[in-house]
């Protein structure tokens, strides 16, 4: 009987597509790949570690995944990610039911890395972050097959002063616009609808390998894969996010009206002290252009608060920024310091109680403004990507185009014939909540 492989991805959607790759190499070395841990006669944990709260959701599975070697069948614990790219040598000292520990850039390696396991060694396969995929390398989507994450590039250049991604990615690389490209056809031939084009800097991409901004450029080849019905871009950058994009945006059928601009702040003393490319200004006009020449936009965005120094005074001027903005959609974060990171250092730390109180306070202001978008939705009939039943709510639900997976909305509806999953249809929307919608399937064509 094969080797059966229990995978617990963690963290975000980049780190979800090194699990798919490792999970395609396992498969095609004959490793057998099961959703039950219990069942699972080795266990990859591919971790998470950018801030405090996502290393202890990491440290918590990694426990849970070591008691299945007392209660279910598990011999083997593999630890992977950026947890382990950061921190490889103290989880191999301090957590002994780990057998083996391999960082960001050892993904291709993962098939020997296990092999070395079961040879009796104990491998912490963590060197420098250099790897990035190609499109021959075999993938399992651990996403609905209509839905598939593009990542188009791997680490990052900005070096924030908050962030420890470059150290645990590396220094920024592009993929190759051909063999992103290929990729691309590939999962369209084998069902993928949407394309989520994903990367620490989206809007980077190109400038290394082609000496210029080439997103659109690779959009607009990817809106001519006939399959693909939308493409949806995450994790734009400010000063990046050029005029061709904008205008590529606002005329194109299958890219999603939906812009996720991660600002974090935009007091300029912060924005400075958080070492972002960009002020107030910059930032004020770019939102301006987005909102006038992309008609229906959704603009997604994060803030981080609480940041070393950061004032009332400064604190309120990002309040009085999404009041004026009104994002569609915006997460809200409080600051966490970072080992190794410039701002580890800053003087100034706002104190747990006071950080907990503008999340709040940020986050209650959005829920408002979030209310008021989608009541502004009842009436409409909207095109909704259908992604299942819902037991509790008796009803269909999808996303549109504005509802990125697994962190905006969902629409819930009735319909009076069978929704399939990764069907598009026509929803009139007929109630709104803060974060969801639901209504009714028209006959209309989607
Ligand atoms: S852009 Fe800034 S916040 Fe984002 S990954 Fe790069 S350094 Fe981190």
């Amino acid at each position: 009987m094969a080797t059966a492989i229990g995978f617990i991805s963690l963290g975000c959607a980049k780190n979800r597509v090194d699990s798919e790759i490792m999970l395609g190499q396992l498969r095609q070395a004959g490793y057998d790949i099961t959703g039950d841990i219990n069942q699972a006669d080795v266990i990859i944990v591919n971790t998470c570690g950018f801030i405090t709260a996502a290393k202890e959701e990491s440290i918590a599975a990694i426990l849970d995944a070591a008691r299945c070697k007392i209660t279910g069948r598990c011999r083997v614990l593999l630890v992977a990610g950026c947890l382990s790219q950061r921190y490889g040598n103290e989880l191999l000292q301090d957590l002994p039911e780990i057998d083996g520990v391999m960082g960001t850039g050892a993904v291709p390696e993962i098939v020997a890395v296990l092999k070395r396991i079961h040879a009796g060694e104990r491998p912490l396969a963590v060197s420098a972050p250099g790897y990035i995929h190609q499109s021959q390398v075999p993938r399992v989507l651990t996403t609905p097959n209509y839905t598939a994450y593009l990542k188009i590039a791997e680490g990052c250049d900005n070096c924030c002063s908050y962030c420890a991604i470059p150290a645990i990615r590396g220094p920024y690389r592009s993929r190759t616009m051909d063999d992103i490209i290929n990729e691309a056809r590939l999962l369209c031939s084998g069902g993928v609808r949407e394309l989520i084009v994903a990367a620490q800097e989206t809007t980077r991409y190109g400038r290394d390998i082609y000496g210029r901004y080439a997103l659109t450029g690779l959009l607009q080849k990817l809106a001519l894969i006939e399959e693909c019905r939308w493409i949806r871009i995450m994790y734009c950058y400010p000063d990046s996010f050029t005029e061709e994009l904008v205008e590529l945006l606002a005329t194109s059928l299958k890219i999603c009206r939906y812009v996720d601009l991660p600002l974090q702040h935009i007091n300029n003393r912060l924005l400075r002290m958080m070492n972002r490319r960009g002020n107030k200004e910059s930032i004020v006009k770019l939102v301006d252009k987005l909102r006038q020449n992309i008609p229906g936009v959704t603009l997604r965005t994060t803030f981080i608060v609480g940041f070393p120094g950061e004032t009332e005074q400064e604190f309120n001027e990002l309040l009085d920024f999404m009041e004026q903005v009104k994002f569609e959609r915006a997460g809200v974060f409080g600051y966490s310091p970072e080992e190794g990171t410039p701002a580890e250092a800053l003087p100034g730390r706002v104190s747990d109680e006071v950080l907990a109180e503008r999340v709040d306070q940020a986050m209650r202001l959005q829920q408002r403004i979030s209310l008021a978008h989608n009541h502004n939705k009842v009436g409409q009939v909207l095109t909704v990507l259908v992604e299942g039943w819902d037991d509790d709510a008796k009803m269909y639900w999808g996303r549109t185009e504005a509802d990125a997976p697994d962190i905006d909305g969902r629409v819930f509806f009735t319909s009076r014939t069978v929704a399939r999953e990764g069907d598009f249809v026509r929803v009139k929307v007929l109630d709104a909540a803060e974060y969801d919608l639901s209504g009714v399937r028209t006959n209309e064509l989607a």
